[in-house]
């Protein structure tokens, strides 16, 4: 009896062992074999989608005085910024990654209104939708092109300029103009009288004299009253 016991608690101790053994072993595997399943999965996945963009027609930018281009074909964007002075962008300034592609350029997202050859381009953000025709089937790209803001303005006047002329009897004003056609105005301070010496009369028999005096030769101003003595 009392070995019959012993082997049997021996058997139970082994086939614990051997379930734990299996069970761990099973955890152990199963896990990355998982997890890697997963990721080859996620990754095939994502390759057979990234693959087949790359035989379709993509923009692959826009040629001439634009800067940071970039094209994200997984959401399909074409992004790119241009200088403030740039008004306009011309639809023959898109390039593809093939030479024949056949788009259309629209300005809604509606698809109704379609752009004309040149794009004009306000300050900010310009948004506009490329329908690429690839083999029959029809790709939609979003292009977001940023027009930066114009430096701010510092003014540069030019020379003065006399709006009226001062005399010897009022001021005058001059003025300098910016080209953005803002001005600076000023007062131009009275011109002083031009003296003319008045000569001294003597007195006759039948007349007073006068003293010296002086007067203003251009406004004829008396500067130097001369009262009969
Ligand atoms: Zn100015
Ligand atoms: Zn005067």
């Amino acid at each position: 009896m009392k070995k019959l016991l012993i082997i049997t608690v021996c058997l139970l101790l082994a086939l614990t062992i051997c379930l734990a053994t299996v069970a761990c072993g099973e955890i152990k595997t199963q896990t990355p074999n998982q997890t890697e399943n997963n990721t080859n999965d996620g990754t095939a996945d994502k390759t057979q989608n990234n693959t087949s963009p790359s035989t379709q027609a993509i923009p692959t930018g826009l040629a001439g005085a634009v800067k940071n281009v970039s094209v994200d074909t997984a959401n399909r964007r074409l992004l790119a910024t241009v200088a403030a002075d740039m008004e306009s962008l011309a639809l023959s300034q898109l390039q593809f990654s093939s030479p024949d592609v056949s788009y259309t350029v629209y300005t809604d997202i509606t698809l109704t209104q379609t752009a004309s050859d040149v794009i004009p381009l306000v300050e900010g953000a310009n948004v506009f939708y490329l329908q690429i025709d690839n083999d029959g089937e029809n790709i939609l790209y979003t292009a977001i092109i940023t027009r930066e803001a114009a430096p701010a303005h510092v003014h540069v006047y030019g020379e003065w300029t006399t709006t009226e002329p001062a005399t010897c009897q009022k001021t005058g004003t001059r003025e300098k103009r910016c080209e953005c056609g803002d001005t600076i105005t000023e007062t131009i301070e009275k011109l002083p009288h031009t003296e003319a010496l008045d000569a001294a009369v003597s007195a006759t028999c039948t007349e007073t004299g006068l003293t010296e005096g002086k007067h203003c030769s251009v406004c004829g101003e008396v500067l130097v009253a001369r009262p009969r003595p």
